[in-house]
């Protein structure tokens, strides 16, 4: 079903769980069994299988940070130095976490987790394509409905804040 494919198989559409993927489809299209279809689909996804993150059994409970507005707080995961200098210059607080603590800075652990698994997606054989994967799966992951905010990263677009403001 091509609807299927373009919603979930598509670089644009990521590969993504099963209440993503039915988002995406419901936004333009309904028919009966639309969720069980979507499930059946997401099932018999061969790349979905070969991808799966194993559920941990432990869940570490997370403290997420709480933005009063959109862009207010903005994290990365940086891995090797950072520029000091242009921290300063854009006025970023940089706070440094620790490895593999999710309690600090869990959004950003559970980002690169799902980032991680849609590049393993489609990853060529020498793993040397993932620079030119990230557009299609940054919009992707953009056009995804957020599971706690209920809406897309893209519909979060306000005017930028400026340091006058
Ligand atoms: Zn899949």
């Amino acid at each position: 079903m091509k609807v299927m494919e373009l919603n979930h198989e598509s670089i644009m559409s990521g590969h993504l769980k099963i209440d993503k993927t039915l988002d995406r489809i419901k936004d333009k299209f309904f028919w009966p069994k639309l969720r069980s279809d979507v499930k059946d689909f997401i099932e018999r996804c061969i790349i979905c299988q070969k991808t799966s993150v194993p559920k941990n059994k432990i869940r570490i409970p997370l403290n997420p940070l709480r933005p009063s507005y959109s862009l207010e707080i903005v994290t990365t995961d940086i891995l090797g130095p950072i520029k000091t200098k242009l921290l300063e210059l854009l006025d970023i607080r940089r706070l440094r976490t620790s490895t593999f603590y999710p309690e600090c800075d869990g959004l950003s652990e559970r980002l690169n987790r799902t980032l991680k698994r849609m590049i393993k997606c489609y990853i060529n054989d020498n793993h040397d394509n993932w620079d030119v994967l990230l557009p299609a799966l940054s919009f992707a992951y953009n056009t995804a409905t957020n599971s706690t905010t209920k809406f897309t990263p893209y519909e979060f677009k306000r005017k930028p804040k400026l340091p006058i403001d």
